[in-house]
């Protein structure tokens, strides 16, 4: 599939940048992960607007107008119309000699890639997945979608190397997020979640379970979590675009709750499985 660059569509093999990209050397760049479900982006204004704030944060010029970004968008998603996948796109500060100050009169590099996203299997799901916990050792503004991701790298290559799928990161004793996601508790039937501040992602998939607990009388509130209250929780779950809601059953090897997805879980998957079916069909989501 061909891949967007800078105004372009091209083969991957084809679509080039400079080295002296001030992405490539200074992970100076934000991006998004937007889901697309049978060809239609899910909660699209939201992620432009958390994109729109990424560049506002970091100072760089929004190169696209919306319409421009739609017909990106659209050029993608146009060479895999019934598909579900993930959109990503990138936009860095653009070429320049090197020097850590902005430059002068640079145009932004705008990179962009369609993704068939591979459904988490039922076994997974049926089963929930394990989590490591480990000092959250980023930089303090976490609240920035940054392509600066060395960080989240390191912290999701731990969960690896000990047969996990997910790193839960604390920061001074309280849980911030995930490596790549947000973190949710259950605990005696109500949902909790740490508020958005620097230390964490604003994610798009957390808006969402928190406005469906709402708007289904679940319990539900934004809290400071205590690592000590997550590793006795009845049920976490950690969140993203691209995996939804995931179970986590076993944390640092010893099991959360029963041990298996709890009941909450299964009563938010159905709400989100309800939006996302909504939204295949065409019609209002949530
Ligand atoms: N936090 C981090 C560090 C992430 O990388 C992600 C996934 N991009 C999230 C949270 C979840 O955000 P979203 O629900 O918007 O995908």
């Amino acid at each position: 599939m061909d891949v967007y660059i800078n105004g372009k569509l091209k083969p991957i093999e084809k679509a080039c940048v400079s080295v002296l990209d001030r992405g490539f050397l200074f992970g100076d760049g934000v991006y998004e992960v937007i889901p697309v479900y049978a060809g239609h982006p899910f909660r699209l204004e939201s992620h432009m607007a958390r994109l729109e704030r990424s560049l506002a944060e970091t100072r760089i010029p929004n190169p696209l107008s919306d319409e421009e970004w739609r017909g990106v968008f659209d050029s993608l998603i146009a060479q895999c119309p019934d598909c579900d996948a993930g959109l990503y796109l990138q936009v860095t500060r653009g070429v320049a000699k090197r020097d850590h100050a902005f430059p002068e009169n640079v145009r932004p590099t705008v990179f962009a890639m369609i993704n068939p996203i591979k459904p988490v299997p039922e076994h997974v799901l049926e089963q929930g997945i394990s989590a490591v916990i480990r000092d959250d050792v980023r930089w303090q503004r976490c609240d920035i979608k940054s392509v600066s991701l060395l960080g989240n790298v390191l912290m999701r290559q731990e969960a690896v190397e000990y047969d996990a799928m997910e790193t839960i990161l604390v920061r001074d004793g309280l849980v911030t997020e995930g490596s790549a996601s947000n973190v949710f508790i259950v605990k005696s039937g109500e949902i909790l979640t740490p508020p958005k501040d620097h230390h964490l992602l604003g994610g798009i998939t957390r808006e969402l379970v928190l406005e469906l607990a709402q708007d289904h009388g679940l319990a539900v509130r934004e809290a400071a979590i205590r690592e000590q209250f997550l590793r006795a929780a009845d049920e976490v779950w950690v969140t993203s675009s691209t995996k939804e809601v995931l179970p986590v059953t076993r944390i640092d090897d010893r099991a959360v709750g029963e041990g298996v997805p709890g009941p909450v879980w299964q009563t938010m998957r159905e709400l989100y499985g309800r939006c996302k079916e909504n939204l295949r069909q065409g019609i209002d989501p949530c």
